[in-house]
């Protein structure tokens, strides 16, 4: 307890002592064990690519692949998730109750049908991952790609469907929005990736663009905006948004990669730890406080840098990724489409 700082009669600690957080904290630590008790996962493979996996590491997609659970996030994961999931809920519910009666909505000048949360496949009874349900049949994507010919099945969900686009809504801490939008430097954009998955998207609803709607977890102040001469909206919340036909080949290519590692894993290798952006794999996927990291290695075996793999630190698949170790492994291949995983 921080009493010891405080001065009877007085609100606030004197500023040069500080006031530090209770040393004793009781409901904090009783909120970790009240906050985790883990996501389910599903539990039996899945023959098919998920949209919000674009960008994500090859062993990770593997994991997925074969069904295997994730371990339970922790505290400081389980709150971002949360917040991360109302302010999805808030803008996503806006255009759902602003919808008329006939299910369209004018946005832009256009009148067109609102779809939310609009399937891309048909959901089983289980998509949400409940073991022993059904599960869900997805949509089989048919393309050429560089010479060759594609079906890939696909299911998930388009966070908004209007006229046009396929739309995904995004949440950003703060800082993160500010680079977004360039409110630092010359703006970052989206996560590429994120923008694979409104287009993925379009691809399956043969929409012609994708739309990130990026949402802040802290808004920029009036001051601030008003100086940049910025939008009130944009204080929290923007939009960009990309024709299917300029990154078709980036968006097919993404595809190919997930579809691949799915099949080899189902069938009964995993793939090394790679993640999409770096040269070199992960050698060491941390520990739960260090993020990931790997080395770049050019042909010759110079060393050319280490890499900071952060998204180690988020990945629900750590524990079990340690334990396989590096490189390709090999599994028995689950056979059920329930049941424990193998
Ligand atoms: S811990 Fe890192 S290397 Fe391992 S599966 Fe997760 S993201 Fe990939």
């Amino acid at each position: 307890m921080a009493a010891k700082r405080t001065i009877p009669g007085k609100a606030r600690a004197p500023k040069n002592e500080g006031w530090p957080p209770d040393e004793d904290a009781k409901f904090t630590v009783a909120l970790d064990g009240l906050l985790t008790p883990g996501r389910k996962g599903d539990r039996r493979p899945r023959p098919y690519v998920s949209p919000s996996n674009a960008g994500k590491c090859a062993r990770a997609l593997g994991y997925h692949a074969i069904g295997l659970e994730q371990e339970p996030p922790d505290l400081a994961s389980e709150i971002t998730f949360a917040l991360g999931d109302a302010l999805h809920d808030t803008i996503q519910g806006a255009f759902a109750n602003a919808c008329d009666d006939d299910g369209t909505i004018e946005i832009g000048g256009v009148r067109s049908e609102l779809h939310i949360e609009w399937p891309i496949g048909t959901p089983g009874d289980g998509e949400r991952g409940e073991d022993g349900e059904v599960p869900p049949i997805p949509q089989v994507l048919t393309f050429e790609h560089r010479g060759d010919t594609y079906e890939i099945p696909v299911f998930g969900y388009i966070d908004v469907g209007h006229h046009e686009t396929s739309v995904d809504i995004k949440s950003k801490g703060g800082y993160g929005y500010k680079l977004a939008i360039g409110e630092r430097k010359a703006a970052d954009g989206p996560d590429v990736m994120a923008m694979v998955q409104a287009l993925i998207g379009a691809m399956a609803k043969g929409l012609k663009f994708g739309t990130i709607i990026m949402g802040a977890k802290d808004a920029i102040s009036k001051t601030s905006a008003a100086a940049k001469r910025m939008p009130d909206a944009q204080r929290v919340v923007a939009e960009w948004t990309i024709a299917l036909e300029d990154w078709r080949d980036f968006v097919q290519d993404e595809l190919v990669r997930m579809w691949k590692i799915n099949e080899l894993a189902r069938s009964g290798t995993l793939p090394a730890r790679r993640i999409p952006g770096y040269a070199g794999e992960v050698e060491n996927p941390g520990d739960g406080t260090v993020n990931g990291t790997g080395r770049d290695v050019a042909p010759d075996g110079t060393v050319l840098g280490v890499f900071d793999a952060w998204q180690c630190a988020y990945c629900g698949y750590r524990d079990r990724c340690i334990a396989d170790g590096p490189g390709r492994v090999t599994i028995t291949p689950p056979t059920t489409q329930e049941g424990p995983n193998p």
